[in-house]
């Protein structure tokens, strides 16, 4: 036997399913595979049907409490800046006004951002405001470019559904579940992940860079995120409501509020509406899960931050493997 094909003997590639295609699941199967692992992302949706092409997509942490979040944010955004290089991938970096109107708002995710400052401009009633330059990800492009990069990485994707994690037993030393909403029935042991339903209308956009995220609006939760080929103007957080109907009521509420925030929105055409329901949960959970019949990390629950921390996850999941 030669060298080589005694360590490949030795050292079979470790075989591990993802299921979950979302932008959760192919990040995670992304770094795996670079990290040497034969990946198969099992999914009944591939990205452009998920929830995380609804996204709008800043990278803004919200809705997504961990103790290690500043660590995932800081590994994200170093990610998204290098991917930024390639054009194709649909990922800009663009400043912006996060609008606070709280006495005490949360600055936690300023210490990531170099060169976050006072905002100066600000819409009345609002106290305060950070500006900021974060990834800006156009959705659409960024899931096919991900999607690519995975294949090129050798990832193979099976289009099914999962009943449970035990079935993917025979073909997998690991199973990583990356499912979103759907990853407490997967695992069977975790009931905390509920909807929280999110709705955005797209306007065509004549050039505008500059994003909102007014968070505390009192109408409700407000954003302008201007993209390549769009403008998503937002939203709503409707915790537990289950709904992919379109509101009529809401798109009315939200280019009000929005209009008011960025009053070059009046009169643009609308090119596209969504519906979505975040994976929230109390913490986002990546961890080990003991007790099925093939090892299986999760990684899920990221709220409204999936895009943000997608990429810090996706290797810390990696770590955890190697660790295992
Ligand atoms: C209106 C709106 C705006 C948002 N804006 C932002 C933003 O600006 N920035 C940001 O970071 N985040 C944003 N989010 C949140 C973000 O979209 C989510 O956090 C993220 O998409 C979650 O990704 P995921 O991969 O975990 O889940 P998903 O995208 O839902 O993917 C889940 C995957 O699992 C598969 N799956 C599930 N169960 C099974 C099963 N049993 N068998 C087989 N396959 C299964 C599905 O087919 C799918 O492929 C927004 C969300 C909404 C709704």
């Amino acid at each position: 036997m030669s060298n080589i094909s005694y360590m490949l003997y030795a050292c079979p590639m470790r075989r591990v399913t993802v299921v979950g295609s979302g932008v959760i699941g192919l990040s995670v199967a992304h770094e795996l595979a670079r990290a040497g692992d034969a990946v198969t992302v099992v999914a009944d949706a591939d990205i452009a049907h998920t929830v995380s092409t609804v996204a709008a997509a800043v990278w803004f942490p919200y809705l997504s409490a961990s103790p290690a979040t500043g660590d995932w944010l800081t590994r994200s955004l170093a990610r998204y800046r290098a991917i930024s290089l390639d054009e194709s991938a649909g990922v800009d970096l663009r400043a912006g006004t996060v609008v606070e109107r709280t006495p005490h708002p949360d600055r936690s995710w300023t210490p990531v951002v170099a060169g976050a400052t006072e905002a100066t401009v600000l819409p009345e009633g609002a106290l305060s405001g950070v500006r900021a330059t974060v990834p800006v990800v156009t959705s659409g492009v960024y899931g096919e470019w991900l999607t690519a990069r995975c294949r090129d990485l050798g990832v193979r994707f099976e289009v099914r559904g999962v009943a449970s994690v035990d079935e993917c037993a025979g073909n997998a030393d690991l199973v990583v579940v990356a499912a979103g909403l759907r990853s407490g029935q997967l695992l069977g042991d975790d009931s905390s992940v509920v909807p929280v339903r999110g709705q955005v209308v797209r306007l065509e956009n004549p050039g505008l860079t500059d994003w909102w995220i007014d968070d505390d609006n009192p109408g409700g939760l407000t954003y302008v995120v201007p993209r390549r080929d769009d403008i998503v103007c937002g939203g709503v957080s409707e915790v537990g409501a289950t709904s992919l109907e379109l509101d009529d009521a809401t798109e009315r509420a939200i280019l009000e509020r929005t209009t008011a925030l960025v009053p070059q929105l009046a009169g643009l055409r609308i090119v596209s509406r969504g519906v979505g329901l975040r994976p929230s949960r109390p913490t986002v959970r990546l961890e080990r899960v003991p007790g099925h019949a093939v090892p299986v990390i999760a990684c899920y629950g990221h709220g409204g931050s999936g895009v943000t921390l997608s990429w810090g996850c996706a290797e810390a999941v990696v770590e955890l493997a190697q660790a295992g």
